[in-house]
Formats: C-alpha cells, sequence, structure tokens
C-alpha cells in the first residue's frame, strides 16, 4: 500500500514536471477565486471589494514569484476624480532588451450600481488571471508573459471615447510612448469567460491571424464549439491597444443569457444584479483557461 502510494506520487511529480503550460491550468482554483472575488461584494474603484480584490491580486503575484508594477493614476470622469490602479504581473523576465511580451489582460473593477456583483463581469477575468499567475509559476516561457487586471473598464455613464475603458487607455498609451507596443507579439482580453453556457464572440475589430491560432489551440482540445460560432463588434480593452498598433483579441462571451429586445444587448445577465455565481462553471473556466495557455505555447517563440 504504502510502496504504491510513493510510486503514484513520484510519477505525478515528473507528469507535472514534464507537463505544459496548459495542464497546469487549475480550473478548479480559477472557480474558487471567482467565488471569493464576487464574494467580496461591489468592487467598483474605491470600495472596499475593490481594496480586498487588489490585496488578493498582490498577494497571488507575490506567491507566484512575479515582478509586480503598477500603472496608477487620476481619471478625469463624470463622477469627478477617480483613482485608478492598473496592476502588472510579468513572469519570465530576461536581460535581452528585444525580449518579445504576450499580455494577458482583464478587468477587475465592476459597474457603479448597487447590489452589482459582476461574478462572470469583473469576477471571473480576474480569477482566470490569477490561475493563469498559478501556472506561469511553474512553467517557463521564451516570452515575457505580462498578466494585467485593467481598472475602470466600466463606462460611469456610457462607453463613448471619453467614457470607459479608463485604465487601458492610459496602460496602451504609455507603452506606445515608451516604445514597448513594438515587443508585443499580441495581447489577448479575456471578459465574461465564466459563463455557463459558454460561447466565445468572434470579435470583429480583433485580430484574425491570432484568432485562427485559437481556433487551432481549443480544436486541438476538443474545445472548437465554444469559439467564434457568431461574430460580434465589442468596445473592451484591447480597443486602446489594437489602436496603438498591438495584434489583441477581445475573448469575450458576448451572450450572457437570454438575447432579445427586452433584454440587454448581450443577454439578460449583462449588467443586472443576476450576474451572480450560479451563472458560472468551473467547466466554462476550464475550456477557455486551457485553450489561452495552449495558444500562448503555440506562439511562443
Ligand atoms: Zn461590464
Amino acid at each position: 500500500m504504502v510502496r504504491i502510494g510513493v510510486i503514484a506520487a513520484a510519477l505525478a511529480a515528473s507528469a507535472s514536471a514534464a507537463g505544459t503550460l496548459h495542464d497546469g491550468f487549475n480550473a478548479q482554483q480559477a472557480y474558487a477565486y471567482t467565488a471569493r472575488i464576487a464574494g467580496y461584494g461591489e468592487r467598483w474603484p474605491g470600495s472596499p471589494g475593490h481594496r480586498k480584490t487588489e490585496d488578493l491580486i498582490h498577494q497571488v503575484l507575490q506567491q507566484d514569484g512575479a515582478r509586480v508594477e503598477a500603472d496608477d493614476f487620476t481619471a478625469s470622469t463624470p463622477r469627478g476624480p477617480v483613482a485608478v490602479h492598473n496592476i502588472i504581473g510579468k513572469f519570465h523576465v530576461t536581460a535581452d532588451p528585444k525580449q518579445k511580451i504576450f499580455i494577458l489582460a482583464g478587468h477587475y473593477d465592476t459597474l457603479f450600481q448597487p447590489g452589482f456583483l459582476g461574478a462572470n463581469d469583473g469576477a471571473s477575468s480576474t480569477a482566470i488571471l490569477l490561475a493563469f499567475a498559478d501556472a506561469l509559476a511553474g512553467q517557463k516561457t521564451k516570452m515575457q508573459i505580462w498578466l494585467v487586471w485593467t481598472d475602470l473598464e466600466e463606462a460611469i455613464n456610457a462607453f463613448d471615447e471619453n467614457d470607459g475603458l479608463y485604465g487601458s487607455r492610459h496602460l496602451a498609451q504609455k507603452l506606445a510612448a515608451n516604445g514597448t507596443t513594438a515587443r508585443v507579439r499580441g495581447f489577448f482580453l479575456l471578459d465574461m469567460i465564466g459563463d455557463k453556457d459558454l460561447g466565445v464572440a468572434r470579435e470583429s475589430g480583433s485580430d484574425r491571424g491570432l484568432q485562427d491560432y485559437i481556433t487551432r489551440a481549443a480544436r486541438q482540445l476538443g474545445y472548437g464549439q465554444y469559439f467564434f460560432q457568431y461574430s460580434m463588434e465589442i468596445i473592451d480593452d484591447h480597443v486602446p491597444f489594437l489602436h496603438a498598433g498591438v495584434p489583441a483579441v477581445d475573448v469575450v462571451d458576448a451572450m450572457y443569457g437570454r438575447m432579445g429586445p427586452q433584454f440587454d444587448s448581450m443577454g439578460e445577465f449583462h449588467h443586472a444584479n443576476t450576474d451572480t455565481m450560479d451563472k458560472v462553471s468551473q467547466r466554462s473556466l476550464e475550456v477557455v483557461g486551457r485553450t489561452i495557455l495552449l495558444t500562448v505555447e503555440m506562439l511562443d517563440g
């Protein structure tokens, strides 16, 4: 009995040492992170839930050995000045000034709306990035991988060129100004990917070549049916990066619950206080998490 246990443990250890980035993705942990973050309550900038989410991100990044950077500024908004904190965790940074960079991003703020918990819209994207941090800690890549938690993605009133995407607009401009964008091989934005009824949109403004890599990775894992079965144009945190010349894809489930004229254009649970944990599944996090990490492996060179 004891002997078998020891052999099994040794085999498990060697399998994980020889494993891959996508096999290191822990969907159960991603789901647990999602529940924990949704449990913090409303997470608009300045709220206690927002602060707790920032603390969790910093704690996981520290534990996973990332190089942590802040992109802090004050945004002028229709509510007045708002302190915005983008958080960046960098993995596998070498001394090579030409080393390519790949960015995986998602927003961690929620709407300024009383009672809005954003289990899918906010918590799932924050959580999948935390699970990526855990996977990256166990595997080396040639590219530097940046995990970026954007802040104040949500519009105060309605999305236009001056409202919404505050954090991503600031960061994209900063990286363009200091020349970093030229080194960025790609940018994937994760948004609302915890939806139990998963269907990732083919966002029509996104980079088609990178979408094709995602398709290949998904098919290889048997997840092809969950990706790109419908097209939609979506304004999201990838847009400022596209404008800065970075190949970017919005990996977004844009049909959240029933669709129809009586509902929000992205489904009945979108920006509704019914965006709660019962609409999120571990399986969806697993499908997206493994597919995205396999795509990164394919692009790593
Ligand atoms: Zn939203």
